[in-house]
């Protein structure tokens, strides 16, 4: 049985900073708040709890005086603002690229555009992005959304970064017929895109898909969906001990991936036992 690790697979740039950025802040400050989990892996999470990362819900959870972080995910304007009151010192890892989509959807609100933000609702990115245009801004997770929702006559389209390039381009030609004028800006991040495409090659050969990532992470789900809907039986876990030896029987070929917030010792961690199975299975 051979196993194949996507050629993009694991930290992205964003997750790789947020995490060098917390280090740094528990090496000097001892106790830092993270206003929401860091990233969207338990594993870290409770690794960096170990040096001293505690996790805040909110900012309203920060004590007054405390330093806390913004995760790669960003935050609203309430938050800065709520910082600023209390005292916290704020150590702001909101990825460079997020910030982009917060900027252009603030950027289109004010110029008199209808914001539609193409992401999940419950996810603390688009809604933080929601949150930089003063809350005008609408959350569509899926182009049949559009069937309630008035769609004015200027228009504009911005993607949550971990978006699928096919989701954006439906949206875009259900709403060209509706708006009289339609901008849209691409902020589907390149990363994502990277992982994405090399998980399809990946699928595309192999028997076996294993996703490797947090049940939270909207990205490694999406990579998940990315594989099955390739046709090829996919396994979304978190760690190697989820398994299943039986999973392998009569497999030729295992693709592993795992996406933006998978730390590669986790991708290498699984690989190495699949690889673990492939030999006990040759010698019984
Ligand atoms: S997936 Fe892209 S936007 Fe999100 S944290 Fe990583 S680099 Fe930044």
């Amino acid at each position: 049985m051979e196993v194949i690790i996507a050629e993009e697979a694991g930290f992205c740039f964003g997750v790789r900073r947020a995490l060098q950025l917390a280090q740094e802040a528990t090496a000097q400050h001892g106790t830092v708040f993270s206003v929401g989990p860091l990233i969207h892996n338990h594993q870290v999470v409770q690794r960096m709890a170990q040096a001293g990362l505690q996790v805040a819900e909110d900012i309203a959870a920060v004590p007054d005086g405390a330093v806390a972080m913004i995760r790669a995910h960003g935050a609203g304007p309430e938050t800065y603002q709520e910082a600023k009151a209390r005292g916290i010192q704020l150590i702001d890892a909101t990825c460079p690229f997020v910030t982009r989509v917060q900027q252009e959807a603030a950027g289109f609100a004010a110029e008199g555009y209808q914001v539609l933000v193409l992401g999940e609702p419950d996810h603390p990115e688009p809604r933080a992005i929601v949150a930089h245009t003063g809350g005008q801004a609408t959350i569509v997770s899926a182009p049949d959304d559009l069937e309630t929702l008035d769609v004015g006559d200027k228009v504009a389209v911005v993607s949550q970064t971990t978006q699928r390039l096919t989701n954006l381009q439906v949206l875009v030609a259900e709403l060209l017929p509706r708006a009289g004028e339609l901008r849209v800006a691409n902020t589907i991040c390149e990363a994502t895109t990277q992982r994405q495409q090399a998980a399809v090659a990946v699928a595309r050969q192999a028997d076996l898909m294993i996703v490797v990532g947090g049940y939270h992470s909207a990205n490694t789900r999406r990579l998940a969906e990315i594989c099955q809907q390739m046709g090829t039986t996919t396994y979304h876990i978190e760690t190697a001990a989820e398994i299943e030896p039986e999973w392998f029987r009569g497999i030729a070929q295992v693709g592993v991936t795992g996406g933006a917030s998978t730390p590669p010792e986790a991708i290498e961690a699984v690989a190495g036992y699949i690889r673990q199975i492939a030999k006990a299975n040759q010698e019984g």
